[in-house]
């Protein structure tokens, strides 16, 4: 995956991408300068493929402002034509996709087959946007406070600006799973990529701009996390940030501290439950993809395998074979299931989590070895049982191609377990009992819980939110929920019938004693009304 080898990517295309990021470091009233460059590194060859602008706080200043002046006409655009922007993109998207799919695999590693799932990720998301936004954002008539004497209108105003910061391991679904909403929802939004994975995030404010974006509604600022996010969180009026659950605590504290809103996507260590009554062939095909896309570098990636004692062997057995199957791979073809982890840093963090678990008695069935013959930082897809329960194996996010598998005695047992986690954002169930499955789904703690899938079922489901209990974060992402996060909703009240006080020509006495029966009859009825709803089947 050398970038002189990317077959759609031209030479000078990186280079071209540096320059626009040079340019929107250097906007704004302030001409602020960016800093040195923060070089960017190819992982599956450790060639250093570019560099982009290391961004200050005068230069976040300069594009927040830059934004700011931008957003107040893209709010007064109407939503249909602020729908019609993205889903341009969309299709803008899905037109330079071979390019598109070389920058993601040249920047990140992973292999084409997973860069393929992550980036027709982008124009689904659009489509969600174009067929829902404006029923999401349009004025809704709610209960009033007098029915029949006032009315309520609840309308749905932008937040202004809206910071999105994003972690590199999908670097374009993660970015644009909070930027589109937002865009939609009248915000400008200035976007801090994660430093190691800048290239698809600038590519993208390009496509935005050749889909009608006005000037300066949507910007990248590169640099380094913790000098741009917290100017960034000071400077907006919302903060979407997905990354690690540590960032994540950071990031929320400023917010906070500002009194601005921030939804949070952060990590875990996804649990997966096989049921004594599993088709264990199938399930572990499942698995497999659940445990190992993108070499596990994925917040939804299973890390922890429950299984009741009765599939046990089978399920192992089958589990170990279809993980030996797996490819490792550095090409721009779609021959490898698994490309490249990030970087050193994260090759340590997967090599020392098993070797720490092995010492404690963990037994290795397959796997548990670095390939620098294949790419510097890849490593085997790799499967663990014996796992001792309170390893740190066991209990944080390795965020690699590793998982433990566990036997427990019935299913009970397996909730049990898949909840004994600090963390909640996504779970499976395997069973040949949808029914069941999806019951037991219920009782797990975790954000989306899929039944005989391992996550797409849940994160395909664009319309259904999406985010994290616990440790795993706040708010959610997708659907109405992930659009509405982006705007101050505003009540207007109205009466007809003046202002609601003591009215001037009734006794007060007497009108205490009739608003007392009305309202006691009013709740009456009310009461009665929801038991007819539901004897007649209206209301559960
Ligand atoms: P990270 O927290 O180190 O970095 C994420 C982003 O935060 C990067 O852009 C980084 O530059 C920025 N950042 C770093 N320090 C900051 C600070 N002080 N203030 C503001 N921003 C700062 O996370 P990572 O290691 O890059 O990403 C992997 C993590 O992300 C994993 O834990 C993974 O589970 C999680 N993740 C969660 C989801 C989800 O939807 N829940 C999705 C993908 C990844």
């Amino acid at each position: 995956m050398a970038l002189t080898d990317a077959p759609h990517l031209a030479a000078r295309r990186l280079a071209d991408l540096s320059d626009r990021a040079m340019r929107s470091a250097r906007t704004g009233e302030a001409n602020a300068a960016a800093g040195d460059g923060i070089d960017v590194v190819a992982p599956a060859t450790d060639e250093r493929i570019g560099s982009v602008p290391a961004c200050d706080a005068a230069a976040v200043d300069a594009a927040v402002d830059r934004s700011r002046t931008a957003q107040t006409a893209w709010e007064e655009t109407p939503v249909a034509e602020r729908t019609a922007v993205v889903d341009r993109f969309g299709d803008l998207v899905l037109g330079h996709r071979e390019e598109l799919l070389d920058v993601l695999q040249v920047e990140t590693g992973k292999s084409r087959r997973t860069a393929v799932e992550e980036l027709f990720d982008v124009p689904t998301g659009c489509s969600f946007l174009a067929n829902e936004a404006e029923a999401v954002l349009g004025p809704e008539r709610r209960r009033a406070a007098v029915p029949g004497a006032t009315t309520a209108t609840v309308t749905y105003d932008p937040v202004g600006v809206v910071g999105v910061i994003s972690p590199w391991n999908y670097p374009l679904t993660l970015s644009m799973a909070d930027a589109l909403p937002a865009l939609v929802a009248g915000n400008a939004v200035v976007l801090k990529p994660d430093e190691k994975t800048p290239y698809g995030a600038l590519a993208l404010e390009e496509l935005l701009e050749v889909a009608g974006l006005p000037d300066g509604v949507f910007q990248v600022v590169t640099g380094e996390g913790p000098t741009v996010g917290p100017a960034l969180i000071d400077r907006v009026d919302y903060v979407a940030f997905t990354g690690s659950t540590e960032t994540g605590r950071v990031v929320a504290e400023r917010a906070g501290r500002n009194l601005i809103d921030c939804s949070l996507e952060l990590g875990s260590n996804n649990p997966l439950v096989v049921l004594g009554d599993a088709d264990v062939d199938e399930t572990a095909r499942g698995a497999v993809q659940a445990c190992f896309s993108n070499a596990g570098q994925l917040c939804l990636a299973a890390e922890r395998i429950y299984v009741v004692d009765s599939a046990y062997d089978a399920f192992l057995e089958a589990f170990v074979r279809e993980t030996e199957r797996l490819s490792l791979g550095t090409g721009y073809d779609y021959d490898a299931d698994l490309g490249s982890l990030i970087d050193a840093d994260q090759l340590d963090r997967v090599e020392s989590r098993v070797d720490e678990a092995r010492e404690a008695g963990a037994t290795l069935l397959t796997g548990g070895s670095h390939r620098p013959d294949i790419g510097p930082f890849c490593y085997e897809p790799t499967v663990l049982t014996d796992v001792d329960p309170d390893s740190t194996l066991a209990r944080e996010e390795t965020f690699g191609p590793v998982v433990s598998v566990t036997p427990v005695p019935d299913a009970d047992a397996a909730v049990a377990a898949a909840n004994d986690s600090p963390y909640g954002l996504n779970a499976s169930v395997w069973t040949s009992d949808r029914a069941r499955g999806a019951a037991i789904a219920r009782e797990i703690d975790c954000g989306t819980v899929n039944v005989n899938d391992g996550f797409l079922a849940t994160w395909g489901a664009t319309d259904a939110p999406m985010g994290g209990f616990g440790d795993s974060g706040l708010g959610r992402r997708h659907g109405p929920e992930g659009i509405r996060r982006f705007v101050e909703p505003r009540t207007v009240g109205v009466s007809r019938v003046g202002p609601l006080a003591f009215p001037d020509r009734i006794p007060t006495e007497w009108f205490v004693r009739g608003a007392f029966a009305a309202i006691s009859l009013g709740r009456k009825a009310s009461r009665g009304a929801r038991r007819l709803k539901k004897r007649i089947g209206l209301q559960r």
